[in-house]
Protein backbone atom coordinates (compact mmCIF):
# COMPACT_ATOMS: atom_id res chain seq x y z
CA UNK A 1 0.00 0.00 0.00
CA UNK A 2 0.98 3.38 -1.03
CA UNK A 3 1.53 5.09 1.99
CA UNK A 4 1.77 8.71 0.79
CA UNK A 5 -1.85 8.67 -0.77
CA UNK A 6 -3.43 5.90 1.47
CA UNK A 7 -6.96 4.93 0.88
CA UNK A 8 -9.61 7.90 1.25
CA UNK A 9 -13.35 7.69 0.56
CA UNK A 10 -12.76 11.20 -1.13
CA UNK A 11 -14.29 9.43 -4.22
CA UNK A 12 -17.42 9.34 -2.75
CA UNK A 13 -17.52 12.65 -0.58
CA UNK A 14 -20.25 14.67 -1.25
CA UNK A 15 -19.37 17.52 -4.67
CA UNK A 16 -18.41 20.53 -1.91
CA UNK A 17 -16.18 18.34 -0.02
CA UNK A 18 -14.20 16.96 -3.08
CA UNK A 19 -13.80 20.87 -3.91
CA UNK A 20 -12.68 22.15 -0.51
CA UNK A 21 -10.14 18.66 -0.21
CA UNK A 22 -8.98 20.01 -3.95
CA UNK A 23 -8.63 23.42 -3.28
CA UNK A 24 -5.96 23.07 0.00
CA UNK A 25 -4.30 20.50 -2.36
CA UNK A 26 -4.27 23.20 -5.03
CA UNK A 27 -3.17 25.47 -2.69
CA UNK A 28 -0.30 23.36 -1.41
CA UNK A 29 0.74 23.31 -5.14
CA UNK A 30 0.94 27.48 -5.74
CA UNK A 31 3.37 27.44 -2.39
CA UNK A 32 5.68 24.53 -4.38
CA UNK A 33 5.19 25.78 -7.78
CA UNK A 34 6.40 29.51 -6.23
CA UNK A 35 9.15 28.23 -4.23
CA UNK A 36 10.30 25.47 -6.85
CA UNK A 37 9.57 26.25 -10.25
CA UNK A 38 10.96 28.81 -12.43
CA UNK A 39 8.86 29.19 -15.34
CA UNK A 40 5.83 29.73 -12.71
CA UNK A 41 7.79 32.10 -10.63
CA UNK A 42 8.21 34.13 -13.63
CA UNK A 43 4.66 33.92 -14.82
CA UNK A 44 3.45 34.44 -11.19
CA UNK A 45 5.59 37.78 -10.89
CA UNK A 46 4.81 39.00 -14.60
CA UNK A 47 1.09 39.00 -13.39
CA UNK A 48 1.16 40.30 -10.30
CA UNK A 49 0.26 36.82 -8.52
CA UNK A 50 0.13 36.81 -4.90
CA UNK A 51 -0.84 33.11 -4.10
CA UNK A 52 -1.60 33.54 -0.56
CA UNK A 53 -4.77 35.21 -2.51
CA UNK A 54 -6.02 32.34 -4.00
CA UNK A 55 -8.55 31.26 -1.46
CA UNK A 56 -11.23 29.57 -3.25
CA UNK A 57 -11.98 28.41 -6.56
CA UNK A 58 -12.95 31.27 -8.60
CA UNK A 59 -9.74 32.98 -7.68
CA UNK A 60 -8.01 29.89 -8.98
CA UNK A 61 -9.49 29.97 -12.15
CA UNK A 62 -8.50 33.68 -12.73
CA UNK A 63 -4.50 32.39 -12.57
CA UNK A 64 -2.97 32.22 -16.11
CA UNK A 65 -3.20 29.32 -18.12
CA UNK A 66 0.02 27.06 -19.38
CA UNK A 67 -0.12 25.50 -22.60
CA UNK A 68 2.22 22.74 -24.59
CA UNK A 69 4.39 25.26 -26.57
CA UNK A 70 4.93 26.84 -23.01
CA UNK A 71 6.59 23.13 -22.29
CA UNK A 72 8.31 22.97 -25.58
CA UNK A 73 10.00 26.90 -25.37
CA UNK A 74 10.92 26.33 -21.60
CA UNK A 75 11.07 22.05 -20.65
CA UNK A 76 13.52 22.67 -18.00
CA UNK A 77 12.07 25.68 -16.26
CA UNK A 78 8.73 23.46 -15.65
CA UNK A 79 11.22 21.33 -13.40
CA UNK A 80 11.43 21.43 -9.35
CA UNK A 81 14.07 19.20 -8.40
CA UNK A 82 17.90 18.97 -8.94
CA UNK A 83 18.65 16.86 -12.01
CA UNK A 84 19.61 14.04 -9.62
CA UNK A 85 16.82 13.71 -8.09
CA UNK A 86 15.23 12.62 -11.14
CA UNK A 87 14.41 8.94 -11.02
CA UNK A 88 12.90 8.81 -14.64
CA UNK A 89 12.69 10.96 -18.15
CA UNK A 90 9.40 10.07 -20.40
CA UNK A 91 8.40 11.84 -23.30
CA UNK A 92 5.20 12.48 -25.06
CA UNK A 93 4.22 10.43 -28.24
CA UNK A 94 4.65 14.12 -30.27
CA UNK A 95 1.32 13.24 -31.86
CA UNK A 96 1.09 17.10 -32.67
CA UNK A 97 4.61 18.55 -32.45
CA UNK A 98 7.92 18.11 -31.09
CA UNK A 99 7.32 15.64 -28.14
CA UNK A 100 8.16 17.27 -23.99
CA UNK A 101 10.04 15.90 -22.04
CA UNK A 102 8.34 15.13 -18.77
CA UNK A 103 10.47 14.20 -15.97
CA UNK A 104 9.32 12.04 -12.45
CA UNK A 105 11.12 11.41 -9.25
CA UNK A 106 10.51 8.34 -7.72
CA UNK A 107 7.36 9.78 -5.49
CA UNK A 108 5.87 10.42 -9.08
CA UNK A 109 6.58 6.95 -10.16
CA UNK A 110 4.54 6.32 -6.68
CA UNK A 111 2.07 8.69 -7.48
CA UNK A 112 1.98 6.96 -10.87
CA UNK A 113 1.47 3.39 -9.79
CA UNK A 114 -0.95 4.36 -7.18
CA UNK A 115 -3.18 6.24 -10.22
CA UNK A 116 -3.23 2.99 -12.34
CA UNK A 117 -3.76 0.71 -8.68
CA UNK A 118 -7.16 3.13 -8.58
CA UNK A 119 -7.62 2.65 -12.11
CA UNK A 120 -7.53 -1.53 -12.10
CA UNK A 121 -10.19 -1.28 -8.75
CA UNK A 122 -12.04 0.99 -11.16
CA UNK A 123 -12.48 -2.31 -12.97
CA UNK A 124 -12.89 -4.74 -10.26
CA UNK A 125 -9.83 -6.21 -10.66
CA UNK A 126 -8.02 -7.70 -7.91
CA UNK A 127 -4.93 -9.91 -7.27
CA UNK A 128 -6.75 -12.97 -8.87
CA UNK A 129 -6.65 -11.46 -11.78
CA UNK A 130 -3.76 -12.03 -14.50
CA UNK A 131 -2.83 -9.20 -16.90
CA UNK A 132 -1.45 -9.49 -20.40
CA UNK A 133 0.17 -6.22 -21.18
CA UNK A 134 0.06 -5.45 -24.76
CA UNK A 135 1.65 -2.24 -24.74
CA UNK A 136 5.66 -1.48 -24.91
CA UNK A 137 7.69 -0.31 -21.81
CA UNK A 138 10.00 1.06 -24.15
CA UNK A 139 10.83 4.56 -26.15
CA UNK A 140 10.17 6.54 -22.73
CA UNK A 141 6.09 5.51 -22.74
CA UNK A 142 4.58 6.60 -19.77
CA UNK A 143 1.36 4.24 -19.69
CA UNK A 144 3.01 0.97 -20.00
CA UNK A 145 5.03 1.04 -17.05
CA UNK A 146 2.53 2.69 -15.38
CA UNK A 147 0.14 -0.28 -16.08
CA UNK A 148 3.10 -2.38 -15.02
CA UNK A 149 3.19 -0.67 -11.62
CA UNK A 150 -0.02 -0.37 -10.93
CA UNK A 151 -0.74 -4.04 -11.47
CA UNK A 152 2.46 -5.14 -8.83
CA UNK A 153 0.93 -2.62 -6.24
CA UNK A 154 -2.07 -4.53 -6.72
CA UNK A 155 -0.56 -7.27 -6.27
CA UNK A 156 -2.35 -8.62 -10.45
CA UNK A 157 -0.16 -10.66 -12.15
CA UNK A 158 1.64 -9.33 -15.46
CA UNK A 159 2.58 -10.70 -18.74
CA UNK A 160 4.30 -8.16 -20.79
CA UNK A 161 3.68 -9.17 -24.46
CA UNK A 162 4.57 -5.85 -25.51
CA UNK A 163 2.61 -4.48 -29.09
CA UNK A 164 2.14 -6.47 -31.76
CA UNK A 165 2.34 -9.72 -32.96
CA UNK A 166 -0.55 -11.33 -33.27
CA UNK A 167 0.34 -14.64 -33.42
CA UNK A 168 3.17 -14.27 -30.37
CA UNK A 169 -0.43 -13.03 -28.32
CA UNK A 170 -2.57 -15.36 -29.04
CA UNK A 171 0.12 -18.30 -28.05
CA UNK A 172 0.51 -16.15 -24.54
CA UNK A 173 -2.92 -16.06 -24.22
CA UNK A 174 -3.41 -19.48 -24.20
CA UNK A 175 -0.86 -20.71 -22.74
CA UNK A 176 -0.90 -18.55 -19.70
CA UNK A 177 -4.70 -17.73 -19.22
CA UNK A 178 -5.05 -13.72 -18.40
CA UNK A 179 -8.46 -12.83 -17.43
CA UNK A 180 -7.46 -8.93 -18.58
CA UNK A 181 -5.92 -7.63 -21.64
CA UNK A 182 -4.02 -3.72 -21.88
CA UNK A 183 -4.30 -3.13 -25.77
CA UNK A 184 -5.01 -0.38 -28.06
CA UNK A 185 -8.66 -1.39 -29.83
CA UNK A 186 -7.48 -1.32 -32.93
CA UNK A 187 -5.08 -3.85 -32.69
CA UNK A 188 -7.56 -6.12 -30.81
CA UNK A 189 -9.30 -5.66 -34.53
CA UNK A 190 -6.09 -7.45 -35.87
CA UNK A 191 -5.85 -9.70 -33.46
CA UNK A 192 -9.72 -11.11 -33.32
CA UNK A 193 -8.69 -11.01 -37.60
CA UNK A 194 -5.85 -13.35 -36.94
CA UNK A 195 -7.14 -15.24 -34.72
CA UNK A 196 -10.43 -16.28 -36.65
CA UNK A 197 -7.66 -17.13 -39.32
CA UNK A 198 -6.66 -19.92 -36.71
CA UNK A 199 -10.16 -21.08 -36.52
CA UNK A 200 -9.88 -20.83 -32.67
CA UNK A 201 -12.83 -20.00 -31.33
CA UNK A 202 -13.33 -16.74 -29.52
CA UNK A 203 -15.26 -18.34 -26.55
CA UNK A 204 -12.42 -20.27 -25.40
CA UNK A 205 -10.28 -17.51 -24.86
CA UNK A 206 -9.79 -16.65 -21.23
CA UNK A 207 -9.59 -12.91 -21.00
CA UNK A 208 -12.96 -10.88 -19.86
CA UNK A 209 -11.92 -7.25 -19.55
CA UNK A 210 -9.78 -5.29 -21.97
CA UNK A 211 -8.18 -2.00 -20.88
CA UNK A 212 -8.50 -0.32 -23.82
CA UNK A 213 -6.00 3.10 -24.25
CA UNK A 214 -5.46 5.67 -26.99
CA UNK A 215 -8.46 5.28 -29.03
CA UNK A 216 -12.39 5.68 -27.49
CA UNK A 217 -14.39 3.04 -26.90
CA UNK A 218 -17.33 5.01 -26.75
CA UNK A 219 -19.15 7.66 -28.84
CA UNK A 220 -20.01 11.23 -27.48
CA UNK A 221 -23.25 9.59 -26.01
CA UNK A 222 -20.60 6.54 -24.35
CA UNK A 223 -22.60 3.71 -26.51
CA UNK A 224 -19.86 1.81 -27.56
CA UNK A 225 -18.27 3.07 -30.71
CA UNK A 226 -17.71 1.08 -33.99
CA UNK A 227 -14.31 0.04 -33.05
CA UNK A 228 -15.96 -1.72 -29.93
CA UNK A 229 -18.60 -3.03 -31.57
CA UNK A 230 -15.91 -4.48 -34.01
CA UNK A 231 -14.07 -6.04 -31.50
CA UNK A 232 -17.07 -7.00 -29.31
CA UNK A 233 -19.42 -8.55 -32.27
CA UNK A 234 -19.11 -12.57 -31.16
CA UNK A 235 -16.19 -11.83 -28.53
CA UNK A 236 -17.41 -11.53 -24.66
CA UNK A 237 -14.89 -8.88 -23.97
CA UNK A 238 -16.04 -6.00 -21.45
CA UNK A 239 -13.91 -2.94 -22.87
CA UNK A 240 -13.16 -0.24 -20.23
CA UNK A 241 -12.10 2.93 -21.96
CA UNK A 242 -9.45 5.43 -20.35
CA UNK A 243 -8.06 8.84 -20.97
CA UNK A 244 -4.97 10.26 -20.32
CA UNK A 245 -2.04 12.68 -21.16
CA UNK A 246 1.11 12.00 -20.23
CA UNK A 247 2.18 15.43 -19.22
CA UNK A 248 -0.92 14.75 -16.54
CA UNK A 249 0.74 11.49 -15.22
CA UNK A 250 -2.90 10.26 -14.45
CA UNK A 251 -6.17 8.25 -16.07
CA UNK A 252 -9.44 8.92 -16.10
CA UNK A 253 -10.56 5.29 -16.50
CA UNK A 254 -14.62 3.99 -16.80
CA UNK A 255 -15.74 1.98 -14.00
CA UNK A 256 -17.91 -1.15 -14.43
CA UNK A 257 -20.84 1.43 -15.43
CA UNK A 258 -19.01 2.75 -18.68
CA UNK A 259 -20.85 6.12 -18.20
CA UNK A 260 -17.06 8.27 -18.67
CA UNK A 261 -13.42 7.86 -16.77
CA UNK A 262 -13.30 8.89 -13.03
CA UNK A 263 -11.46 11.45 -12.38
CA UNK A 264 -8.86 10.86 -9.35
CA UNK A 265 -10.04 13.66 -7.08
CA UNK A 266 -6.36 12.91 -4.87
CA UNK A 267 -4.59 13.12 -8.32
CA UNK A 268 -5.76 15.83 -10.57
CA UNK A 269 -8.19 18.96 -11.10
CA UNK A 270 -9.91 19.57 -14.33
CA UNK A 271 -11.60 22.18 -16.02
CA UNK A 272 -13.18 21.99 -19.08
CA UNK A 273 -13.02 25.52 -21.19
CA UNK A 274 -14.40 27.32 -24.08
CA UNK A 275 -11.80 28.91 -26.59
CA UNK A 276 -12.23 31.93 -23.85
CA UNK A 277 -10.66 30.14 -21.06
CA UNK A 278 -14.48 30.35 -19.25
CA UNK A 279 -15.92 26.95 -18.08
CA UNK A 280 -18.29 25.37 -20.60
CA UNK A 281 -21.96 24.66 -19.71
CA UNK A 282 -22.60 20.94 -19.05
CA UNK A 283 -23.60 19.08 -21.86
CA UNK A 284 -21.27 20.86 -23.98
CA UNK A 285 -17.83 19.51 -25.10
CA UNK A 286 -14.78 21.90 -23.60
CA UNK A 287 -10.31 21.96 -23.61
CA UNK A 288 -9.74 19.09 -20.86
CA UNK A 289 -7.79 22.22 -18.82
CA UNK A 290 -5.47 20.09 -15.72
CA UNK A 291 -3.82 20.99 -12.96
CA UNK A 292 -1.43 18.14 -11.43
CA UNK A 293 -2.19 17.26 -7.91
CA UNK A 294 0.72 15.74 -5.00
CA UNK A 295 3.71 15.95 -8.07
CA UNK A 296 7.19 16.63 -7.18
CA UNK A 297 9.42 16.74 -10.31
CA UNK A 298 7.11 18.55 -13.21
CA UNK A 299 3.58 19.66 -11.57
CA UNK A 300 1.37 21.39 -13.88
CA UNK A 301 -1.10 24.57 -13.41
CA UNK A 302 -4.31 25.04 -15.63
CA UNK A 303 -2.58 23.12 -18.47
CA UNK A 304 -3.84 22.78 -22.01
CA UNK A 305 -4.11 19.33 -23.50
CA UNK A 306 -5.53 20.35 -26.52
CA UNK A 307 -8.33 17.54 -25.99
CA UNK A 308 -12.29 18.50 -26.02
CA UNK A 309 -13.84 15.91 -24.00
CA UNK A 310 -17.48 16.46 -22.11
CA UNK A 311 -18.11 16.39 -18.12
CA UNK A 312 -20.27 14.24 -16.45
CA UNK A 313 -21.34 15.13 -12.62
CA UNK A 314 -24.55 13.64 -11.39
CA UNK A 315 -23.75 10.57 -8.89
CA UNK A 316 -22.20 7.17 -10.79
CA UNK A 317 -24.05 4.33 -10.99
CA UNK A 318 -20.83 2.69 -9.22
CA UNK A 319 -21.95 5.15 -6.17
CA UNK A 320 -18.83 7.53 -6.68
CA UNK A 321 -19.36 11.02 -6.71
CA UNK A 322 -16.74 12.40 -8.58
CA UNK A 323 -16.66 14.26 -11.96
CA UNK A 324 -16.32 11.37 -15.63
CA UNK A 325 -14.55 12.52 -18.83
CA UNK A 326 -16.73 11.21 -22.02
CA UNK A 327 -14.39 10.25 -24.97
CA UNK A 328 -12.21 12.91 -27.03
CA UNK A 329 -14.36 14.61 -29.59
CA UNK A 330 -11.51 16.21 -31.17
CA UNK A 331 -8.61 17.87 -30.45
CA UNK A 332 -8.67 22.11 -30.53
CA UNK A 333 -5.23 22.31 -33.31
CA UNK A 334 -6.98 19.20 -35.94
CA UNK A 335 -10.41 21.79 -36.14
CA UNK A 336 -10.29 20.77 -39.76
CA UNK A 337 -12.81 23.61 -41.12
CA UNK A 338 -13.88 21.77 -45.01
CA UNK A 339 -16.25 23.17 -47.37
CA UNK A 340 -17.85 25.50 -44.84
CA UNK A 341 -18.00 22.11 -41.98
CA UNK A 342 -16.19 22.09 -39.10
CA UNK A 343 -14.48 18.38 -38.66
CA UNK A 344 -12.45 16.60 -36.26
CA UNK A 345 -10.53 13.43 -37.36
CA UNK A 346 -12.53 11.14 -34.60
CA UNK A 347 -15.87 11.44 -36.99
CA UNK A 348 -13.73 10.57 -40.01
CA UNK A 349 -12.40 8.02 -37.98
CA UNK A 350 -15.57 6.86 -36.89
CA UNK A 351 -16.65 6.51 -40.52
CA UNK A 352 -13.95 4.42 -41.23
CA UNK A 353 -14.11 1.73 -38.79
CA UNK A 354 -17.60 1.01 -39.87
CA UNK A 355 -16.15 -0.11 -43.21
CA UNK A 356 -14.80 -3.47 -42.41
CA UNK A 357 -13.14 -3.43 -45.71
CA UNK A 358 -10.61 -0.43 -45.09
CA UNK A 359 -7.79 -2.21 -43.47
CA UNK A 360 -5.48 0.59 -42.54
CA UNK A 361 -5.99 4.68 -43.06
CA UNK A 362 -4.21 8.34 -42.89
CA UNK A 363 -6.18 10.83 -42.70
CA UNK A 364 -4.73 13.80 -43.85
CA UNK A 365 -5.16 17.70 -43.89
CA UNK A 366 -3.59 19.77 -46.60
CA UNK A 367 -4.14 23.04 -47.72
CA UNK A 368 -5.12 24.13 -51.43
CA UNK A 369 -3.97 27.40 -53.72
CA UNK A 370 -6.39 29.62 -51.71
CA UNK A 371 -5.29 28.65 -47.69
CA UNK A 372 -8.43 26.50 -47.59
CA UNK A 373 -8.22 23.46 -45.54
CA UNK A 374 -7.97 19.75 -47.78
CA UNK A 375 -9.05 16.75 -46.31
CA UNK A 376 -7.77 13.66 -47.88
CA UNK A 377 -8.40 10.01 -46.69
CA UNK A 378 -5.49 7.72 -47.66
CA UNK A 379 -7.08 4.25 -47.69
CA UNK A 380 -5.57 0.34 -47.56
CA UNK A 381 -8.01 -2.64 -47.75
CA UNK A 382 -6.51 -6.29 -48.10
CA UNK A 383 -9.28 -7.47 -50.03
CA UNK A 384 -9.89 -4.27 -52.91
CA UNK A 385 -12.90 -6.93 -54.30
CA UNK A 386 -14.41 -6.02 -51.21
CA UNK A 387 -14.39 -2.73 -51.04
CA UNK A 388 -18.31 -0.97 -51.31
CA UNK A 389 -16.90 2.97 -53.40
CA UNK A 390 -21.04 4.12 -53.37
CA UNK A 391 -21.78 3.24 -49.59
CA UNK A 392 -18.08 4.25 -48.28
CA UNK A 393 -19.32 7.94 -50.08
CA UNK A 394 -22.85 7.68 -49.32
CA UNK A 395 -21.65 6.95 -45.72
CA UNK A 396 -18.75 9.73 -45.49
CA UNK A 397 -21.46 12.48 -46.84
CA UNK A 398 -24.10 11.62 -44.56
CA UNK A 399 -21.75 11.53 -41.08
CA UNK A 400 -19.73 14.34 -42.33
CA UNK A 401 -22.07 16.34 -44.69
CA UNK A 402 -19.34 16.54 -47.63
CA UNK A 403 -16.63 14.06 -49.49
CA UNK A 404 -13.50 13.89 -48.82
CA UNK A 405 -10.84 13.42 -51.31
CA UNK A 406 -9.84 10.04 -51.05
CA UNK A 407 -6.39 7.54 -52.07
CA UNK A 408 -6.18 4.06 -52.01
CA UNK A 409 -2.85 3.38 -51.01
CA UNK A 410 -0.20 0.05 -50.60
CA UNK A 411 0.06 -1.13 -47.52
CA UNK A 412 3.72 0.22 -47.57
CA UNK A 413 2.59 3.44 -48.49
CA UNK A 414 0.39 3.55 -45.12
CA UNK A 415 3.21 2.26 -43.17
CA UNK A 416 5.25 5.55 -44.76
CA UNK A 417 2.89 7.65 -43.40
CA UNK A 418 1.52 6.14 -40.08
CA UNK A 419 5.44 5.60 -39.02
CA UNK A 420 7.78 8.27 -39.88
CA UNK A 421 10.75 9.19 -37.58
CA UNK A 422 10.84 5.67 -35.37
CA UNK A 423 7.38 6.57 -34.00
CA UNK A 424 6.30 4.18 -31.73
CA UNK A 425 2.46 4.25 -32.32
CA UNK A 426 0.89 4.62 -35.58
CA UNK A 427 0.05 7.96 -36.87
CA UNK A 428 -3.64 7.99 -38.23
CA UNK A 429 -3.85 11.91 -38.86
CA UNK A 430 -1.51 14.04 -40.70
CA UNK A 431 -1.89 17.64 -40.70
CA UNK A 432 0.18 19.44 -43.67
CA UNK A 433 -1.32 22.96 -42.79
CA UNK A 434 1.13 25.66 -42.97
ZN1 LIG B 1 -18.68 4.89 -11.83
Amino acid sequence: MNKQYGHTSIDRAAPAAIEAFQLQRIQALLQYLNSHAPFYQRLFAAHGIDITEVNSIEAFRKLPLTSKEDIQAHNWDFLCVPRSAIAEYTATSGTLGQPVTIALTAADLDRLAYNEYCSLQLMELSSEDSLQLMLTLDKQFMAGMAYYKGAQQLGTAVIRTGPGLPQMQLEVMQRLQPSVLVAVPSFLVKLKEYIASTQTELHTLSPRKVLAIGEAVRDKDLNPSILAQRIQEGWNLELFGTYAATEMQTAFTECTAHQGGHLQPELLYVELLDENGDPVTPGTAGEVTITTLGVEGMPLLRYQTGDLCEGYYETCACGRTTMRLGPVVGRKKQMIKYKGTSLYPPMVAEVLHRMAFISEYVIEITQDEYAQDMLVLHLHSTDPDAVDHNSLKQQLQSALRVLPQIEWCSLEQIMQMQFPNGSRKPLRFRDRRA
